[in-house]
């Protein structure tokens, strides 16, 4: 069985061609610039790739550049889009309604629409996404939907409830949803399969990427998790400014004259590394500057810029390790947290009240690598893995398992 997955964001649709058989990536790639100009680049298993700018005006103009990609004569990597059994998308925001992946439907569709006042510019992209594939293969080709949020539904109410008056909860469905979900449920079943179990595990989950969220699952199940009723809230992000003071919100407003949007925009693009750093929002950046020491211009603003994000893991590590009464494992996945060991060894340093202890030398060799690394040392209480994520994986095995049930 053949799988594709679909990521449409507002103006990007990513796509991966998935071999069921053995799980294997036949092709991927991405279109960009979608309503303003557009831009494919594509790339086979054989590490063939080839990049051509399109113009995209909508989704479907978009799609049916993946599906020319997907079976043109000269890098077709299948005959006909007939091949295709499935389609698996990526959904940011399910709300309270989804707690699995599932079929999809009009109903489905109406029901992502209606949850895009909590995600505006995702639901509505994703169902652009949707609508683009029905047109472009029919309707007789199953579509499923991967929600980032369902892994988390269920927290119990502690977890999710924010102590602003019950009505904006029944009123507007303000409370904690958390995202991530997939890549979370994805890195947290690797690590029980390696501890051999489920039921009795308790599990710290460390997504560090652009977008950085933190879970603490237990018994497989997830406990509760550092994102919130946006994906602005948590540890310190590359453009995003995570946990903060809701007084400072309402203080800077008045102070500068900022409108809701305004503010927005300061708390998601212009917070985290970039805005202390001054000047990039990229980790790599921020660690390379950090590596010069301080004849390099950036270094005072990039180390505290570092500095705040390793502290809040650990804050986070600490709390969930209370939250749950123990830990058994640690997991760091997504850019930073497959590829930095020094911002891993940073976090996990002075954790001996978790009896938490490091092999350098392990954590060092996991930067770039396609396994799952163990970085604890052999006398550690708690073991420390790297794994990669793979939400794509996810999203194909879910479609897989609810289309053989048709
Ligand atoms: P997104 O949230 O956009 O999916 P990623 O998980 O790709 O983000 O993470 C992006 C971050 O990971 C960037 O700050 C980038 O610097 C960092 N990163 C990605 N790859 C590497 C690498 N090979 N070495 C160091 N940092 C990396």
């Amino acid at each position: 069985m053949k799988v594709l997955v679909v990521n449409a964001g507002s103006s990007s649709l990513k796509y991966q061609l998935v071999d069921m058989t053995d799980e294997s990536v036949i092709a991927k790639g991405i279109c960009e610039r979608i309503g303003t100009a557009g831009n494919i680049s594509h790339k086979l298993a054989d590490g063939r790739k080839f990049e051509k700018d399109v113009p995209m005006p909508d989704h479907t103009v978009a799609f049916s550049c993946v599906v020319e990609a997907l079976t043109n004569k000269e890098f077709g990597v299948i005959e006909s889009m007939q091949e295709i059994s499935a389609v698996g998308h990526r959904i940011v925001q399910g709300g309270s309604l989804f707690s699995h992946s599932v079929l999809v439907d009009e109903d489905v569709i109406q029901k992502i629409e209606g949850l895009a006042e909590l995600a505006p510019l995702h639901n509505m992209a994703h169902v652009q996404g949707i609508r683009a594939c029905i047109a472009c293969m029919g309707k007789d080709v199953p579509q499923v939907v991967v929600f980032d949020t369902a892994f988390h539904q269920t927290m119990p109410q502690t977890s999710y409830m924010y102590a602003v008056p019950y009505e904006y909860y029944e009123k507007y469905g303000v409370r904690r949803y958390g995202f991530h979900g997939t890549s979370h449920r994805y890195v947290s079943g690797v690590m029980t399969d390696i501890l051999g179990k489920v039921e009795g595990t308790k599990i710290i989950t460390c997504h560090i990427g652009n977008g950085s969220s933190i879970t603490a699952v237990k018994d497989g199940k997830c406990m509760d998790t550092s994102m919130g009723f946006t994906p602005l809230a948590g540890v310190e992000m590359g453009t995003r400014c995570g946990d903060i003071d809701p007084s400072v919100v309402t203080f800077i407003m008045k102070k500068d004259g900022l409108s809701p949007d305004q503010m927005n925009e300061l708390m998601n693009k212009k917070s985290g590394f970039f805005g202390i750093s001054k000047f990039s929002s990229d980790s790599r950046d921020i660690e390379d500057a950090i590596s010069h020491g301080e004849k390099d211009a950036h270094y005072k603003q990039a180390k505290l810029a570092q500095d705040i994000l390793c502290q809040g893991i650990k804050k986070y590590i600490g709390s969930y390790a209370a939250e749950m009464n123990g830990v058994d494992a640690i997991v760091f996945t997504a850019g930073i947290g497959e590829n930095s060991p020094a911002l891993r060894a940073e976090v996990l340093s002075d954790l001996d009240v978790l009896g938490i202890k490091i092999d350098p030398k392990m954590n060092e060799k996991a930067f770039r690598q396609s396994e799952n690394i163990c970085i604890s040392a052999p006398d550690s209480k708690v073991l420390v893995y790297v794994i990669p994520t793979n939400e794509e994986l996810v999203i194909a095995r879910d479609t897989k398992e609810i289309v053989e049930k048709l």
